[in-house]
């Protein structure tokens, strides 16, 4: 007798063997070292707004990246904030990213008192699709003298900010090419793609700005955390400023120079990302393994395949996924029942942007990728306790 295909829980257990308990999404991982730098910060005293972990942070950050500038912060949605201020995005301004992103994205473009405006993705990365862009914004884009603004709504086009989704890095050297057709300034939301390269170049240094994220579940945490790169040596200097409540250099005066945030990142969650930063290349290397795990386990499967990294990438497989081959969200969610009930917390990807009630007026050009993936993507377990140190 022939034997039928696996299911999708069958696979799951072929990869990750039977869970004694839930395996969840993604949990952080610490050992000594993290133990070691936390207890050296607390004994310094120096737990908070200032000491050598910040900046020892900053310096790894930006060697490992190699971005020239790295400046900590309190998450990455405050990253994002501030990148998008800096790079002139301003109240009533629109704001070009993808509707398929977790709402942190909207969030830092709506904090500026600017209107996301909502393009489709690619089909091979998940991120904003350099060709939709391109023909969007040949649609609704009208030269000013002072730039160029979407004719349909008169707003004026501010920046770009596009996603590297799950880690994958999105198509940046072509979107790139868009942006400065039109003259607009780059943001790369890389919160999740700490560790992933296109052409050899990390991810979030491709624009004006990158920003990351540390918070507990991405592939390294400080608790909570990110940070802007950027090359350019002046707008450091500002994200700095702008981070740290615009405080001018005293030896004992009060004296700031404009109206700033309280974004700095705590020494104490600097200390923990040391340590953190310093398995990063293990933690990519098990993660890799554990990405090679699943494609194994999945590829007799029938119903949808393992989202694997375009060529010339390299991916840091911050969360694996599979996709549907035919997209169907009442499939997907009693696949995600069948996972759940075995002990498997997988998840279906984010609501789609423009389906949140706060987003849902914005503009946007059509979506026919990204309402697709939103009904096919589902997010398996990829936390680095699933893959043993070697
Ligand atoms: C995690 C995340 C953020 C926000 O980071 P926080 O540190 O949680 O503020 C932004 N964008 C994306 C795509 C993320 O995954």
């Amino acid at each position: 007798m022939p034997s039928l295909p696996p299911t999708f829980v069958a696979c799951l257990h072929s990869a990750l063997g039977t869970p004694t308990a839930p395996l969840s999404l993604h949990e952080p991982e610490f050992g000594e070292r993290e133990w070691l730098l936390v207890k050296d910060c607390l004994e310094s005293g120096w737990v908070s707004s200032v000491g050598r972990y910040v900046d020892a942070f900053e310096q790894q950050l930006a060697a490992f990246t190699g971005a020239r500038h790295a400046v900590a912060v309190v998450n990455g949605t405050a990253a994002l904030h501030v990148a998008l201020l800096l790079a002139g995005v301003g109240a009533d301004d629109e704001v070009l990213m993808p509707a398929l992103t977790f709402v942190a994205t909207a969030n830092a473009v709506a904090y500026c008192g600017a209107h996301p405006h909502f393009i489709d993705c690619d089909d091979s990365t998940f991120g904003l699709d350099p060709q939709a862009l391109a023909a969007h914004l040949a649609h609704i884009a009208e030269r000013t003298p002072d730039g160029w603004r979407n004719r349909l709504t008169g707003r004026k086009l501010a920046a770009i900010l596009p996603v590297h989704i799950f880690g994958i890095p999105a198509r940046l050297p072509e979107i790139i090419e868009v942006a400065g057709q039109y003259d607009l300034p780059v943001v790369e939301d890389a919160a999740e793609a700490l560790g992933t390269f296109r052409n050899g170049q990390h991810a979030g240094t491709f624009g004006q700005f990158g920003t990351l994220s540390f918070n507990g579940n991405k592939i390294i945490t400080t608790g909570g955390g990110g940070a802007l790169l950027t090359n350019d040596t002046e707008l450091a200097r500002q994200a700095k400023h702008l981070t740290t409540t615009a405080k001018l250099p005293h030896a004992w005066s009060f004296v700031h120079d404009r109206t700033a945030f309280n974004y700095r990142l705590p020494n104490i969650n600097a200390a923990l990302g040391c340590a953190q930063l310093e398995r990063l290349p293990e933690f990519l290397g098990r993660k890799a393994r554990l990405a090679e795990r699943y494609a194994q386990a999945f590829s007799p499967w029938q119903e949808g395949n393992l989202v694997t990294p375009p060529p010339g990438t390299t991916a840091n497989h911050w969360l694996n996924a599979v996709r549907l081959v035919h997209p169907d969200a009442a499939a997907r969610d009693r696949l995600l029942a069948d996972a759940h009930a075995a002990g498997f917390m997988c998840r279906p990807v984010w609501d789609l942007m423009h389906h949140l009630p706060m987003y849902a007026a914005c503009p946007r050009s059509e979506l026919p990728v990204a309402e697709a993936l939103a009904a096919s993507l589902i997010n398996l377990p990829s936390g680095p306790a699933l893959e043993p140190a070697a």
